[in-house]
Formats: structure tokens, C-alpha cells, sequence
């Protein structure tokens, strides 16, 4: 077995298993071989899992944040020291290639627990209220018990986005991989402990849809960060109101990305391939409605054409890769489904559309896929499709492709190509979404805010903010007099 973990979780510093759980297998999606086999968490091991972060949390909350933040630093430079073999247990994983996760994986967690670390010291600080001769002062304090549950695309970026700033914050973390691509975390959260963080504080679970609302739902966890499908967020906001906890949602999208005439256009043509061809289209923020103005639509076509044709599928493993499978068959017949949907819709198939021929054997390949003359109404205009299949819409006029661009329920991200820097300005400021780019897409860096809108979500990770998701203010009121009281 390739990647087979020494168990299927890790709780209170070691690997745990429970076989009495529902056995499952990891599949590598290039070739469809087994290449781990694990159990999906019994009611038992969740309730081990959230005693041991409740009691390791009491301990971790007293200690001063520039201790928990050396902590988070050094797993840094482990996973940076080990960032090949963590990468190539990624693209085992997901089936994304080598070329990408060497750069955008475990080197993008390693960048969370870095900033994290490095602003625990300042990050957390309160705040002094004068009042008159009285005043009041404001405490950061944690939560207590957070779960996370991730979606299969960056499994381990996923785990360290959420892990950094909940721990930096004082608390524990209890983390649900998606049942896809269950092997990253685990080695996360190995790492940790041997970056010094104490047990209990990262503990990581196996399961699906069944075991998720076993963790939501605990009445010892206080907040819940999922990173999934607007369906599932609903589910998961829903079931944690019971309880009223904390919660962020990351959840899906259908960004609009918008090509002016007056835009560089190969730069245009390389942002909208970045954002719908990456992780073969399995990006949340992807602009995949890219709107191209009427006057170089046919000229971007063309240029889009020509070097989506030149994408090189293949093995994940071999680094000259650029395009590898789609996570699992399910996903693949799925974005199939789309693609036909497409067809029989009327758009019209630039590149792509099928499954690719130069690929043998069972991986879960999907050519990278352009439409042209989609219409607003069109399935794949309206639905998340998650696969490597870009949309491209005409457009005449600023006010109505905005108006265009805002007819959807999601507002995760967007984008927009032009050299006119006011039109940019205006045109992101009009865009309904939560993270947008100018002349550039889908750029997160750990510095920035990250988050959607409407039906994507709400909450915001990275950045400072994702400090005031898991953290709330104790204000202390201080009184220096008597208290004069009329009765
Ligand atoms: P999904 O919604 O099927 O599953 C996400 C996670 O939720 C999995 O771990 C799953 O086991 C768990 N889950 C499912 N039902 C649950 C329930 N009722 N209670 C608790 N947990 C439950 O999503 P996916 O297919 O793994 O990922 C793709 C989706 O995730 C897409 O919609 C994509 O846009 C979104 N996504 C969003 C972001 C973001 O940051 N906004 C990032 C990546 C992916």
C-alpha cells in the first residue's frame, strides 16, 4: 500500500484505530489504485478526539502566545524541509501535479503556521477604554474546542488555514479531512508535535457526511470552520445553530471574471487559464463565467485556444505535468455530465470536452474544456461545476456586465482585466463577492483575507481577520470609586 498511514487518525499525540468503523480506501485518481485503507471514525473516537483537545486546550489557552507561535514557526521549516515528500503524498492524495503541489501546498500551510506564528505575539492584544476616572480593558480569549472539515482540493493547506489561527489563538483543533484525501492531515498534525505542540491540541478524524454532524454537533465543540459545497455549508451552519457556536463557512462558487478591450489580453488569457485550469479546475475562487468584451473576443479565443490545446496531461508524478485527474470517478462523471450539458445547451465546444486519449489506464482525466457563446441561462453558466471547463460570455457594456456578472447566488470572488486603473476600481467595487482581482486572479496570499459572500460563506481566513473567527473579546469594566447607588 503506497501511502498507508500508520492508523486512521491521530488523537493525543499518537495514531489511534478503531476498526469497528466503517472501513474505507484511498484512491490515487491517476491511477485508480488502492493506496491506503482506514476507518472512518466510531462515535468513540470522536469522543476521544474532542476530550483530548478539551483537556489539552485548558493548558495551551495559559500559555503566553509568543511560546505558541514559536511553535507554529518551527512546523514551518519542517514542512519546508520536507516540503517534496509531503507534496508528493499531496499529489498522491488529489491527484494535482507534482509541478503544482511543490509549490502551492504544503509550502502554502507552511506560510499559515509562519504568519500565524509571527503575529501571535502582537496579534492578540486587547484594548484599553479610558473612562474618565474609571476605564475598561478588552481580552482576546479562544473559543475552546474548534473542529475543521475540510474539502478534498488542498487537503493540506485546507488542515493548516484552519489549524494556524485557531491554535495560535489558544485553542484546539479537532480536524475531519474530507473522505477523498484523508492522508495529509494526518501528517500535519505528526509534524506539530514534533514542532513541540503539545498533545491533544491538533487531532485528526476520519470520515464522511455521517461523521462530520457527530463533530458539529458535540456540545463540547464551540465553533466549526467547514470548507465545502454551499449544500453542505447549509447543512453545517444549520446543525451548529442548534447550538449557537461559531462558525465560518469557505464554500463554493461561480465567479465572474471580466476581459475589457482594452486589457493585455495575453495576460487576460493566462489569468483566465490560471482560474479554471489549476488543480484541474478544482478551485472554489476559479473565475469560471469569464465575460470578453465583444470588440476582442475572437482574438482571445483564438489565444486561448491555441494554448489550452498546448496544456500537457499526464502523470501527476512526472514534473513536466500540468493537468492531472479529477479527484475521484464520482467528481469526473460529474463534470462530464456538465460538459454534455453544455452541448446539448447550445454553446459552443472551442477545446476539449471529453476525456483525454493520451492518458491510459484508469485515472479520472477530463480534457481542460473552453465554451464559447454561453448564455446566462445555460447550466454551465449557473452551476458550480468544480472541473477544468471554462465558460466564456460576450459582453457590450461595463453597467450590464456587472448587472450579469452579480445574477448569481454565490459571491466567493472575481476578477477583471483592463488597463483603465478608475474602470478597475469601479468595477471590483460593484462586484458582489469577497475577494477580488485586478489584472491578476486567484493570488492568495496568507497576508490577505480570504472569503466569500451571499451563498459562499462568510467569516474570513488568513490575514489578521481570521484572528477575530477564533477568538471572541472579554471586556473588563474597571471601577475606581465607590458606586453610588439611589436606593
Ligand atoms: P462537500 O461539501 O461535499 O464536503 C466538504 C466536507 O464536508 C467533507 O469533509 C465532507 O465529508 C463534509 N460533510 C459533508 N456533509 C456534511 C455534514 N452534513 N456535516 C458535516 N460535514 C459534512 O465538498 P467537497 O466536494 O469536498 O469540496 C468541493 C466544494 O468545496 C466545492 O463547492 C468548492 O467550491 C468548495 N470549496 C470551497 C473553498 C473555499 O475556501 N471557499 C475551498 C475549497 C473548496
Amino acid at each position: 500500500m503506497k501511502a498507508q498511514p500508520k492508523a486512521s487518525h491521530f488523537i493525543d499525540g499518537e495514531y489511534v484505530e478503531d476498526t469497528a468503523g466503517t472501513p474505507f480506501e484511498s484512491v490515487y485518481p491517476a491511477t485508480g489504485e488502492v493506496i491506503a485503507r482506514l476507518h472512518a471514525a466510531t462515535p468513540a473516537i470522536v469522543e476521544r478526539a474532542v476530550a483530548s483537545a478539551k483537556r489539552a486546550q485548558k493548558e495551551w489557552a495559559a500559555v503566553s502566545p509568543t511560546a505558541r507561535g514559536r511553535i507554529l514557526k518551527r512546523a514551518a521549516e519542517i514542512m519546508r524541509e520536507r516540503n517534496r515528500a509531503l507534496s508528493g503524498l499531496e499529489t498522491l492524495d488529489t491527484g494535482k501535479p507534482i509541478q503544482e503541489t511543490i509549490v502551492a501546498d504544503p509550502t502554502s500551510g507552511a506560510d499559515a503556521f509562519e504568519f500565524f506564528g509571527g503575529i501571535a505575539a502582537a496579534g492578540l492584544n486587547g484594548s484599553h477604554i479610558p473612562l474618565g476616572q474609571d476605564f475598561a480593558f478588552t481580552k482576546r480569549v479562544p473559543l475552546g474546542v474548534c473542529v475543521g472539515i475540510g474539502a478534498w482540493n488542498y487537503p493540506q493547506q485546507i488542515a493548516c488555514w484552519k489549524g494556524a489561527p485557531a491554535l495560535v489563538c489558544g485553542n484546539a483543533m479537532v480536524f475531519k479531512p474530507s473522505e477523498n484525501t484523508p492522508l495529509g492531515a494526518l501528517k500535519i498534525a505528526e509534524i506539530l508535535i514534533e514542532a513541540g505542540l503539545p498533545k491533544g491540541l491538533f487531532n485528526v478524524i476520519q470520515g464522511d457526511r455521517a461523521t462530520g454532524p457527530l463533530l458539529v454537533e458535540h456540545p463540547d465543540v464551540a465553533k466549526v470552520s467547514l470548507t465545502g459545497s454551499v449544500p453542505t455549508g447549509r447543512k453545517v451552519a444549520a446543525a451548529a445553530a442548534g447550538r449557537l457556536k461559531h462558525v465560518t463557512m469557505e464554500l463554493g462558487g461561480k465567479s465572474p471574471l471580466i476581459v475589457f478591450d482594452d486589457a493585455d489580453l495575453d495576460s487576460a488569457v493566462g489569468g483566465a487559464m490560471l482560474g479554471n485550469f489549476y488543480s484541474t479546475g478544482q478551485v472554489c475562487s476559479n473565475g469560471t463565467r469569464v465575460f470578453v468584451h465583444n470588440a476582442v473576443r475572437d482574438d482571445f479565443l483564438a489565444r486561448l485556444k491555441a494554448r489550452t490545446e498546448r496544456i500537457v496531461i499526464g502523470d501527476p508524478m512526472d514534473e513536466a505535468t500540468q493537468l492531472g485527474p479529477m479527484v475521484s470517478y464520482a467528481q469526473r462523471e460529474k463534470v462530464l455530465s456538465y460538459i454534455e450539458a453544455g452541448k446539448a445547451e447550445g454553446a459552443t465546444l472551442v477545446t476539449g470536452g471529453g476525456i483525454p486519449n493520451n492518458v491510459s489506464g484508469e485515472g479520472y482525466y477530463v480534457q481542460p474544456t473552453v465554451f464559447a457563446d454561453v448564455t446566462d441561462g445555460m447550466t454551465i453558466a449557473r452551476e458550480e461545476i468544480f472541473g477544468p471547463v471554462m465558460c466564456v460570455l460576450d459582453f457590450e457594456d461595463e453597467d450590464e456586465v456587472i448587472a450579469r456578472a452579480n445574477a448569481t447566488e454565490f459571491g466567493l470572488s472575481g476578477g477583471v482585466f483592463t488597463a483603465d486603473l478608475s474602470r478597475a476600481h469601479r468595477v471590483v467595487d460593484r462586484l458582489e463577492a469577497g475577494t477580488l482581482w485586478i489584472n491578476t486572479y486567484n493570488l492568495c496570499p496568507v497576508e490577505i483575507p480570504f472569503g466569500g459572500s451571499k451563498q459562499s460563506g462568510f467569516g474570513r481566513e488568513n490575514s489578521l481577520s481570521a484572528l477575530e473567527h477564533y477568538s471572541e473579546l472579554k471586556t473588563v469594566y474597571v471601577a475606581m470609586g465607590k458606586v453610588e447607588a439611589p436606593y
